[in-house]
């Protein structure tokens, strides 16, 4: 693979990068992900502008036109034009001596790849998850490439042989360890705030925006445990899971196997169709 590192698009064996990294020693950095589809990489300006927003969060001073100038050229590079891929970049703190408090105006460090990649099948269902107690930290709106707290969760849902876990805070459902939740109940789509406990999510925004122009009612609250068995459906959304509809939560069935919710088909379909318009502006 071809990967773009510090202003040079070199082999991955070749992509080389300091020990004293701090997104190595510290896992300082912002990370992000874009999929590129037939017409173009989906929502990209959301995308670059949150890794934006997050370096501001952190104090990193990098412009993020910088990366998005040498998309094209890796994607030439990596015989990926016009190809479905995805597209992953970080931008880390740059390199110096091991130390809590960091010298001001070192250089970023900044790296991208895009490799093949296939949506899931679009209309995703048989979604099974697990409930993880989410110990993560109180950020969860930066998108940190430090993220042990994801891996746990998501590593316990695998061994337990599900696909996904759903975190809970409080006793307050937040999100999953890679997606964003959302649930249905009476004809009205509900899903956590997007506060400091949840990623607010490219894909939960744009569904956001979906409900409008479909004029289905949405709240912005947080599921207790509690409710689950009250809710009638529930779906994860992520850039590379786009909408998964969630069979079986915890000991919660929603619906069998090979079915879906109806507002989570509606939305699954509505999300399917953007793909045949130019998002990529
Ligand atoms: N929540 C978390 C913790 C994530 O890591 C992700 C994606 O990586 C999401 C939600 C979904 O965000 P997006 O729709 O922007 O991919």
């Amino acid at each position: 693979a071809k990967v773009y590192l510090n202003g040079e698009i070199v082999t991955s064996e070749n992509a080389t990068i300091s020990v004293f990294d701090r997104g190595f020693l510290f896992g300082d950095g912002i990370y992000e992900v874009m999929v590129q589809l037939e017409n173009g990489i989906f929502y990209k300006k959301a995308h670059l502008d949150r890794l934006q927003e997050n370096l501001v969060k952190i104090g990193i001073e990098y412009q993020v036109s910088e990366l998005e100038k040498e998309i094209e050229p890796l994607l030439i590079a990596s015989e990926l034009v016009d190809q479905p891929c995805l597209i992953y970049m970080q931008v880390t703190r740059g390199v110096a001596p091991r130390k809590h408090s960091y010298p001001k105006g070192i250089p970023a460090t900044a790296m991208m790849y895009a490799l093949p990649f296939q949506l899931p099948y679009i209309n995703q269902k048989n979604m099974h998850a697990i409930l993880q107690t989410d110990f993560r930290w109180h950020r969860c709106d930066i998108k940190s490439i430090s993220l042990l707290g994801n891996i746990m969760s998501n590593e316990a849902a695998m061994l337990a042989g599900t696909g996904e876990a759903a975190l809970v805070r409080d006793g307050i459902i937040t999100e999953g360890s890679h997606t964003n939740i959302f649930f249905v109940k009476d004809d009205t789509v509900i899903t956590h705030p997007a506060n400091e406990h949840i990623l607010d999510g490219i894909t939960r925004k744009i569904l956001v925006k979906l409900c409008q122009e479909l004029n289905i009612p949405l709240v912005e609250r947080g599921i207790s445990v509690e409710e689950i068995p009250t809710m009638e459906e529930a779906f994860f959304t992520g850039t590379s899971t786009q909408i998964a509809s969630i069979a079986q939560l915890d000991n919660h069935t929603f619906h069998a196997p090979d079915d879906f919710g109806p507002i989570t088909r509606k939305l699954q379909d509505a999300l399917a169709s953007l793909k045949e318009i130019d998002t990529s502006e």
